[in-house]
């Protein structure tokens, strides 16, 4: 890299909302190091691989990956290898890829400056030692890319120690932003024109502001009342710490989204005592019962796990009579994965990898029924979305709800589209078993290309 030549890096990244997220603070950190974002590896002096090891394989693909680098490392590109892979192999990583600068999880981000100079001098540069830091990655410079909805973090790492999960392991302890720097991240945002923001964490809900200002359900509430947002998310809730407080800042807050994801990972209560996750299924149910009794319907999403080591037939019986009781939108389902350092690693993965593909599907056939009786009752409503895109092979304009659904609807003949981040409201007129489809109301034809 001479000094006439722009440093250049390619980013991709795998995972979670959270990985997402990360990488466009460390984007908005390359940048404001005089670094210019390119689309391909090819044309990049810097390759970073932002890694997730939530499940099955993830070492290895990420060593095939940087196996296919290998053969890069003459054209003089460097590679950085950060995320929970990168925490978990640490220095494996340059024992079997040498050729890698960098190897960071993601508790030593704020330090990126520093390793990006070290590695610009020819040294490797590693970030795997700040898992007990008490600090988070602060920093001014996130690249966004949707200029509408964004991300941000107020919590960062776990303190759970779920037997099957990586996170605290690979993201570090618990650490929670103050609410003032969350507000002035959020403030900032809404005088920038968004409109929809998604608070981040692995587990919101034990958000502790460091200065003890504001509990998460008023932090939730003081960014819904933030002047020029109109939709406020957050994700994910873990059933210990939700608290019915956030069901009442819901409900009294049109801005703050009916919509709450809040994974059970199993409904049987010895699965859930055998995973650590420090609920049983009636408290579960508790929860649920107070988003039910709200005056506005919350829509509800989870998490399963089948095939946890020791689940039983009825065990695993217990989790479809408890998705039919809650009766959620829609789930993430997995199949158990053993994962290094995890406690569950150390207890024989029993339940047969075709007994898990059978459970897998079982459960994913009630949800479709249950989804699907779900989305009919919008049939005839009329609702707000955020314009995300458009479908110019279907003509219809992508919208999302409040709760978090895929309305794609159409617009008269002739009618201006509708601007990506407006938004209007949609009749539904069918209804799938995981989307609405509709028309633009009547009364929206002429507010949408406002
Ligand atoms: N912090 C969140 C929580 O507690 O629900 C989610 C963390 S994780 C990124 C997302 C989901 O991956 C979990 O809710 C769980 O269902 C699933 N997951 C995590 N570890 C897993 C494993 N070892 N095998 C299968 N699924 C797993
Ligand atoms: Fe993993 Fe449990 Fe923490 Fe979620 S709460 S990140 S599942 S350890």
């Amino acid at each position: 890299m001479d000094s006439e030549h722009t440093k250049t890096f390619f980013i991709e990244t795998f995972g979670c909302q959270m990985n997402f997220h990360d990488s466009e603070k460390v984007i908005g950190t390359l940048v404001q190091q005089g670094y210019h974002q390119v689309q391909t590896v090819e044309e990049a002096d810097l390759v970073f691989y932002n890694t997730c090891s939530i499940r099955d394989k993830a070492e290895q693909k990420v060593f095939n990956r940087l196996n296919e680098y290998k053969k890069l490392q003459n054209q003089g590109k460097k590679f950085a290898v950060i995320g929970c892979v990168a925490q978990q192999e640490g220095e494996k990583i340059f024992e079997k890829a040498p050729y890698v600068s960098l190897v960071a999880g993601s508790a030593s981000y704020r330090n990126l400056p520093k390793m990006l100079v070290q590695i610009e001098q020819g040294s490797r540069a590693t970030g795997l030692d700040d898992r007990q830091t008490d600090e988070t990655f602060e920093t001014e410079f996130t690249a966004r890319s949707n200029p509408h909805r964004g991300y941000i973090t107020i919590i960062e790492g776990c303190d759970k120690f779920c037997a099957y999960c990586v996170v605290p392991y690979t993201r570090g302890k618990e650490r929670s932003r103050t609410s003032d720097s969350v507000l002035g991240e959020a403030r900032r945002m809404a005088d920038a024109g968004y409109t929809d923001i998604q608070l981040l964490g692995q587990n919101v809900n034990s958000y502790k502001d460091p200065l003890a200002r504001k509990s998460f359900a008023e932090l939730l509430t003081a960014v819904g009342e933030i002047n020029g947002i109109r939709r406020v998310r957050f994700t994910t809730s873990h059933p210990r710490d939700f608290t019915k407080d956030i069901v009442d800042a819901i409900d009294a807050l049109p801005t703050l989204c009916d919509h709450v994801h809040l994974p059970v990972q199993s409904g049987s209560t010895a699965v859930l005592a055998s995973m650590y996750r420090e609920y049983s299924r009636e408290q579960y149910l508790e929860r649920v019962s107070w988003m039910k009794s709200a005056r506005r319907h919350i829509s509800m999403t989870s998490d399963i796990i089948v095939g946890f080591p020791g689940e039983t037939e009825s065990e695993f019986e217990e989790t479809l009579s408890l998705i039919q009781e809650v009766g959620y939108d829609s789930i993430f389902t997995f199949k158990y994965s053993p994962r290094p350092n995890t406690p569950a690693i150390d207890r024989e993965d029993s339940i047969p990898e075709e007994e898990k593909t059978r459970r897998l599907q079982v459960l994913n056939d009630v949800q479709r029924e249950i989804s699907r009786a779900n989305y009919a009752k919008h049939l005839g409503q009329t609702l707000e979305v955020m314009v995300e895109g458009y479908n110019p092979a279907r003509g219809q304009i992508i919208g999302r709800t409040s709760q978090n659904k895929t309305l794609n609807f159409s617009i008269p003949d002739g009618h201006p589209q509708p601007k990506i981040g407006s938004y209007v409201e949609a009749v539904v007129t069918k209804t799938l078993p995981n989307s609405l489809v509709g028309e633009l109301a009547a009364s929206a034809n002429s507010a949408a290309a406002d």
